[in-house]
């Protein structure tokens, strides 16, 4: 009897992960075979961890907060778009045994605004907030949709004014701290901080979002609205969204590249929208 395929997230904390969930979905809904579950995976455990995992007969491995840079650093091969954010939340086993390095956060976050919410993002102008692991991976996928500008406002404003040098060959990118926001307006603010995890919001100045069509989204979510979308909310935004769409899309995306069929995220979201 063939095993079953293996799939899992590798996290620390990953108790509340919606990922097993998501992928039980995915997989009902195309007809596939295989488990995924959850397995919390301190960074003294990564190596380790992933090495079992794959001799185990594991086919895929998500990897999320703080493990992501590690997953980069095991990655035999890496695609662009990885290469870009140094970091990795998807790892593909491939037929010579290797693994694959690849980062679908981005195109996670650029699906669920363009396709699922009707924003685009060309030729508008963009703002950042925070420069860590997770900024790093949505700024390529951002910039290949010519936004007029993208800017990087972050509390230490060394690692935002790096990160813009980094793409700076990309567009018009430029890295900032939040007391240089002060008269500044956007059409989309992206609160990508960890400040919404603790209730937290960074300091933005009133008249930050643009008046008409302005929009907040904020990759963190929860089952109450985040301090972020609220503020959002206050401010006049069209639409005040948070991840979740996100993180269906960019697991969408990896069972896409595990498995060669993509699924319909619609239902997906709904039922996670469902409450209880
Ligand atoms: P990191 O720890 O790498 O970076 C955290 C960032 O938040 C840093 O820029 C840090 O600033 C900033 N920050 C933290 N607290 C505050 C605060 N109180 N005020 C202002 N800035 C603050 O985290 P990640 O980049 O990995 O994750 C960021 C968020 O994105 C998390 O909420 C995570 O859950 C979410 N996420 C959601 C995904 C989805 O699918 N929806 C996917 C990936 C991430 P400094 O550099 O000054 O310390």
């Amino acid at each position: 009897m063939k095993a079953i395929d293996r799939y899992a997230v590798f996290g620390h904390p990953i108790n509340h992960s919606k990922s097993p969930k998501i992928h039980k979905l995915f997989a009902e809904q195309t007809g596939q075979t295989l488990e995924y579950t959850a397995q919390d995976v301190p960074v003294e455990d990564f190596k380790r961890s992933v090495a079992a995992f794959f001799i185990n007969g594991g086919k895929g491995l998500n990897c999320t907060v703080p493990l992501k840079g590690l997953a980069y650093d095991y990655a035999e091969h890496k695609t662009r778009r990885a290469e870009l954010g140094k970091a990795v939340n998807t790892l593909i086993l491939q037929a010579d045994g290797t693994l694959l390095g690849d980062n679908t956060d981005g195109i996670g976050l650029v699906t669920d605004l363009t396709v699922n919410q009707g924003i685009a993002l060309t030729g508008i102008n963009i703002l950042i907030l925070g420069a860590g692991g997770a900024s790093r991976g949505i700024i390529g996928p951002i910039l290949d949709l010519n936004p007029q500008s993208l800017a990087i406002a972050n509390r230490t404003v060394d690692k935002a004014t790096a990160l813009a040098q980094q793409f700076q060959g990309d567009g018009l990118v430029s890295g900032i701290g939040y007391d240089e926001l002060a008269g500044r307006h956007f059409d989309l603010i992206i609160n990508a901080t960890s400040a919404s995890l603790s209730g937290q919001l960074p300091p933005l100045p009133e008249g930050l979002l643009a008046t008409k069509q302005g929009n907040c989204y904020d990759l963190a979510y929860g089952t109450e609205p985040t301090a972020f979308v609220r503020w959002g909310q206050a401010n006049g935004a069209a639409k005040s969204l948070d991840g979740l769409g996100m993180l269906v899309e960019q697991a969408a995306e990896a069972f896409s590249l595990w498995r060669g069929v993509r699924p319909n995220t619609k239902p997906v979201i709904d039922r996670l929208l469902q409450k209880g």
